[in-house]
């Protein structure tokens, strides 16, 4: 199994060494490698079993980075970077030529963000450099938010993990594409639509989901647990899915409050005996922290199923609301 630790020396020197460290960021868990490094770069791939065309979000130290990895600094990179650096905020640009094509899949754009996390901070600055880190899962599956997590999903695959504790935000970063005519978000997270159009002064369109050359990556479905995951907008509907769940097999119920688990759990009172309760999340800020660890813990528990009753779509509600639609897209 591989180390696990709080010494940023030692991630540091396993960066340099060109080896891979399960990072610490306050969205998931990456899986860092040293973007400047196309070999270690590669093996990020080969370890999460990802298509090389999905490009890689750089993380680093600090905003004055970027020229370093940009060909131009977009004029509306300022207002995001001061109101939401370091945090859960992701820019598309047009990339330098020196960036590795490993890196951005071969496109002429990258994608950069500072993290928020003391230790992924600690790293960076020591580093100098920029950190190459999807999230650190076998491609598809659901994304790390502690180290225990990175550890059962990758064991020695990766050579070192850094337990920085449970990530605050707990689902992936917000991805807004500034290369183009108007500022395009590819992927909802925990900085909303409302506040990047507010910062930036401008309408901010959110990307229809059309057209995978848009947003390689974006895939329909994704973030799914083995267990078949069932949306619900509103608890009531548990009803309408009992004759659709499937036959044998624990099914699952993850819900925000007590009083919804109930309502689901009288929809479903035929299937009484087969539904396993999992410790409701709150509201939308605590549905995303710990979304993916139930999930795991309905795999852990061999469910057939997991029922949701999701969040309202407000603050990071649309992000959550997005991830389970597209683990449970293919139902
Ligand atoms: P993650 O899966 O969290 O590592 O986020 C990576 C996603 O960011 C990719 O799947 C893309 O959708 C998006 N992305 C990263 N780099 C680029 C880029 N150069 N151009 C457009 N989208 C990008
Ligand atoms: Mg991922």
């Amino acid at each position: 199994m591989p180390e696990v630790t709080t010494d940023v020396d030692a991630a540091v020197r396993v960066l340099r060494a060109g080896g891979l460290v399960g990072l610490p960021t306050e969205t998931v868990y990456g899986l860092a490698a040293h973007a400047r490094n196309p070999e270690a770069v590669r093996r990020v791939f080969a370890v999460k079993g990802r298509p090389p065309t999905h490009p890689l979000i750089v993380h680093l130290p600090d905003a004055s980075h970027v020229g370093r990895w940009a060909a131009e600094i977009p004029a509306a990179l300022a207002s995001l970077a001061d109101a939401l650096w370091p945090g859960p905020l992701t820019v598309v640009m047009r990339a330098a030529a020196e960036v590795p094509a490993e890196v951005t899949g071969g496109r002429d754009t990258v994608a950069v963000r500072v993290p928020a996390h003391p230790l992924a901070l600690e790293v960076l600055r020591r580093l100098d450099d920029g950190l190459a880190a999807p999230s650190a899962n076998r491609f598809g599956e659901v994304s790390p938010t502690t180290a225990a997590h990175v550890v059962a999903d990758l064991g020695d695959d990766v050579d070192l993990v850094l337990d920085g504790g449970p990530c605050l935000v707990g689902v992936e970063s917000t991805i807004i594409d500034l290369s183009g005519e108007t500022p395009e978000v590819l992927r909802t997270g925990a900085v909303t639509v409302e506040e990047l159009s507010s910062l930036l002064g401008t309408g901010v369109t959110l990307w229809s989901g059309e057209g995978e050359a848009r947003a390689p990556g974006m895939l329909a479905s994704h973030y799914a647990p083995h267990a078949t995951v069932y949306m619900l907008d509103d608890a009531a509907a548990s009803t309408e899915i009992a004759t659709g769940l499937p036959g044998e097999g624990s099914i699952a119920v993850l819900a925000g409050t007590t009083t919804e688990l109930d309502q689901v759990r009288s929809g479903l009172a035929g299937l009484a005996h087969r539904l396993v309760d999992l410790e409701p999340v709150g509201g939308p800020e605590g549905f995303a922290h710990d979304l993916y660890d139930r999930l795991r813990q309905a795999d852990r528990l061999k469910c057939t199923a997991v029922v949701v009753v999701a969040p309202p779509p407000q603050g990071v509600g649309a992000a959550v609301r997005d991830r389970l639609a597209r683990a449970s897209s293919g139902n």
